[in-house]
């Protein structure tokens, strides 16, 4: 079992009589890693930090700070399956998931070696006669980030890569249930050569964020996690005068036509529902079967749910489809909205309710579920379950459709299966949602692009990854400039 330090100013310090929070393995229940709840002390000594670094390393010239992230590539592939192992040891998503986690993660890494290009700003010679204008891009100071546990490389990756490349230094509370990606990532920055201070990690839970929001030293929070939390987080940052970027829960949508490729739908609906167990913000949560749609698709989609395997995932040699939820407690109350959902009404077609895995029976599995003849009204619609739980309604129209996936709050992602440009237009047009996808499953878009949840699923203006997270990073200085005499001469006249 490990106990997990914070890292302040390049040094990985332990709390002295901290209590700890527990950090599990589900696929096995058993406590793999000890948590130091942090406090405002151990915030004020990483604002400290990451305040005395900041001068130095805002002035370090981009290209040189791009340097840095090149040599950190290097090294998170070179230790890339170890790494991917890790995810899957503290989450419990399957390996090739915990190797997808980390690939989207690097690839902002990636996306930040370009830093000089991103910084560039405009200019325009000549405004006025003899008088020039520019603008260019400076950090914030010091910004901090706060996790969610579904992705233990990814949602951290991107917030510091973006910020660290555009000169702010940073600090990181990970999530208290998936601790340990982060530490290890982390040191393979200072083996980058990061400079002190420029990244820390401050464990802990809901304290270590209040201390965060109310630090007056912090310029700018980056929060994933869920949506009561996320809109909590960007009232309480925001009235204290720091630029917030806030994810929230989803609840996604899938429509299917009549006319959608049958073979094709069942198997993104499959994956775009179960992977990750369904505990992802990008998840296929409800799907809605356009008049012959549910004939065509959901016999063929149910066969093929049943025969999903479900099963530990901390062994490289030995992979299920599907591994367990983040904790018990998780898993109690996934069955328990089945449990109401069935009451309210809903038809379980693959019930995963009584899942025993014989080789790890106190993982905690729950099955892939499939819940039939849904509507409003009933809490696998109303709830965001994030759980292997896909709930079926049903719509005679296209616009009907539409209409049901827009009645719900938040609006990450959603996306539809059909045979026709017409029916995708009017979706891609009509839908209620950030991040849409035309016959692909859910679509978490890559790191050049906004990560772009609507409604509550986001709170703030500029979304993370991609130009955004520039934005979001940097604030703008315009400079006018005039030189007397210089260009004005007869000489040039002529
Ligand atoms: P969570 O809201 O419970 O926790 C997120 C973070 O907030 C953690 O670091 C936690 O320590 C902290 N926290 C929790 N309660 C708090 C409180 N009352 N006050 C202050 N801080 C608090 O979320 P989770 O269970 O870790 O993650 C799952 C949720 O995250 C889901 O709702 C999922 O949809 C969402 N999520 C959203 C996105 C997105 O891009 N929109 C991405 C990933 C996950």
């Amino acid at each position: 079992m490990t106990t997990c330090k914070n890292y302040i100013h390049g040094h990985w310090t332990s709390l002295a009589h901290s209590p700890s929070l527990q950090a599990f393995n589900p696929s096995r229940g058993e406590v793999i890693a000890l948590v130091p709840k942090s406090g405002a002390k151990e915030v004020n000594e990483a604002v400290a930090a990451a305040k005395a670094a900041f001068p130095a390393w805002r002035n370090t010239p981009p290209n040189e700070r791009a340097q840095i992230f090149f040599k950190l590539k290097n090294l998170l592939e070179q230790s890339f399956e170890e790494l991917a192992l890790g995810i899957s040891i503290e989450h419990g998503k399957t390996l090739s998931e915990s190797r997808g986690d980390l690939r989207r993660g690097i690839e902002v890494v990636e996306f930040a070696c370009g830093i000089p290009t991103l910084l560039m700003g405009e200019s325009l010679e000549n405004i006025a006669r003899g008088i020039d204008c520019h603008t260019d891009r400076h950090p914030l100071g010091v910004v901090a980030g706060i996790c969610p546990f579904n992705f233990p490389a990814l949602v951290p990756m991107w917030m510091w890569p973006l910020a660290i490349a555009c000169g702010n230094t940073f600090i990181l509370k990970p999530s208290e249930k998936v601790p340990q990606t982060m530490q290890r990532i982390v040191a393979l920055m200072e083996k980058a050569g990061l400079p002190p201070g420029v990244m820390n990690i401050v464990h802990g839970g809901r304290e270590c964020v209040e201390a965060l929001l109310e630090h007056p030293d912090i310029r700018a929070i980056s929060f994933v996690g869920s949506s009561p939390v996320a809109r909590e987080i960007y009232r309480k940052a925001t009235a204290s005068g720091k630029r917030v970027q806030s994810a929230g829960g989803a609840k996604n949508f899938v429509i299917v036509m009549p006319d959608a490729d049958v073979e094709k739908t069942v198997g993104a609906l499959k994956d775009s529902a179960f992977g990750c167990a369904g505990e992802r913000c990008m998840a296929a949560s409800a799907v809605v079967m356009v008049g012959e749609a549910s004939e065509r698709v959901l016999t063929a989609l149910v066969d093929s749910v049943k025969e999903m395997k479900v099963g530990p995932t901390d062994e490289r040699n030995v992979q299920p489809d599907m591994g367990a939820l983040i904790s018990s407690e998780h898993r109690e109350r996934v069955a328990k909205l089945v449990d109401a959902g069935q009451h309210a009404g809903a038809r379980l077609l693959v019930d995963g309710r009584h899942l025993q895995v014989k080789d790890a029976p106190a993982g905690y599995f729950f099955g892939p579920t499939v819940a039939d003849q849904l509507d409003y009204g009933n809490p696998l619609v109303d709830t965001e379950v994030f759980g292997p739980v896909l709930s079926v309604l049903r719509a005679k129209t296209l616009e009907d459709a539409i209409l049901s996936a827009n009645r719900q709050p938040f609006g990450n992602g959603a996306c539809i299966f059909t045979g026709s440009g017409k029916a995708a237009r009017e979706f891609r047009r009509q839908v209620d949602a950030g991040m849409v996808g035309v016959n692909v499953g859910v679509p978490a878009p890559l790191a050049y692009f906004p990560f772009a949840g609507w409604n509550d699923s986001f709170f703030g203006d500029l979304h993370m990854q991609g130009k955004e997270g520039v934005d979001f990073y940097t604030k703008r200085k315009t400079t006018t400039t005039r030189w007397f005499g210089l260009g004005e001469g007869e000489i040039w006249a002529k």
